[in-house]
C-alpha cells in the first residue's frame, strides 16, 4: 500500500521526520508530498523546502519526496496512494484534521486518512514555532535536522545568547 503525507514542511522539523518513519514502517511505500501553497507566506521557497527534506530523508529507501499544487484527492490518484498520513498532535491539530477528512471524504467517497501520532517530546513542536525562535536567533537544532538547521542559520542568522 502507499501513503501520502502531504503538507507545506516551512521547514521540515523532527516532529514530520517522526510521522514519516512511522508511515515508512507500515506502508510499502510514503510519498512525502510538499504543497507549493501559494496562499500561505512561506519562509522558504518551495525549491528549498523539498531540497532540505529530501536531504533529511535521503537514506530512507522507501520514501519518496515530491511537491505538488493540486487538489489532494487529485493528487492521491495521480500518484497511486492508497491512504493520506496526517500528524496528530495535542488536541489543536483535531478539528482542522477532522474537517479536512471529511471534505476530502464528501468529495471522493474512498479516501482514507490515517492519523499517526509522535513520539510525545514533539507533541508542541510545529513549523512556525521554529520560524518564530529561529527569528529571533534563538537555538532550533534540538527541533530539525541538521540539514535544516543549517539553512535556518543562513537564512536568519547564528543564534545569540542575549539581545
Ligand atoms: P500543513 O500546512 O498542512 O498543516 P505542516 O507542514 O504544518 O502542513 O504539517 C504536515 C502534517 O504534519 C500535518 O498533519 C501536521 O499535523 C503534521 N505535523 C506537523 N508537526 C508535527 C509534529 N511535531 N508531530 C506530529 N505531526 C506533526
Amino acid at each position: 500500500m502507499i501513503a501520502l503525507y502531504p503538507g507545506t514542511f516551512d521547514p521540515l522539523t523532527n516532529g514530520h521526520i517522526d510521522i514519516a518513519l512511522r508511515g515508512a514502517k507500515i506502508f510499502d511505500k510514503l510519498i512525502l508530498a510538499v504543497s507549493e501553497n501559494p496562499k500561505k507566506q512561506t519562509a522558504f521557497s518551495l525549491e528549498e523546502r523539498v531540497a532540505m527534506t529530501k536531504e533529511a530523508l535521503a537514506d530512507q529507501k522507501n520514501i519518496e519526496v515530491v511537491q505538488f499544487n493540486c487538489l489532494l484527492i487529485k493528487f492521491m490518484k495521480k500518484v497511486n496512494a492508497d491512504v493520506v498520513i496526517r500528524g496528530l498532535r495535542a488536541v489543536g491539530d483535531f478539528e482542522f484534521e477532522f474537517q479536512l477528512a471529511l471534505m476530502n471524504r464528501k468529495m471522493d467517497s474512498d479516501f482514507e486518512t490515517v492519523f499517526l501520532m509522535p513520539n510525545k517530546e514533539y507533541i508542541f513542536l510545529s513549523s512556525s514555532m521554529v520560524r518564530e525562535v529561529a527569528a529571533h536567533y534563538g537555538d532550533v537544532s534540538p527541533f530539525v535536522p541538521e540539514c535544516v538547521n543549517r539553512r535556518i542559520v543562513e537564512r536568519f542568522g547564528k543564534p545569540t545568547p542575549s539581545c
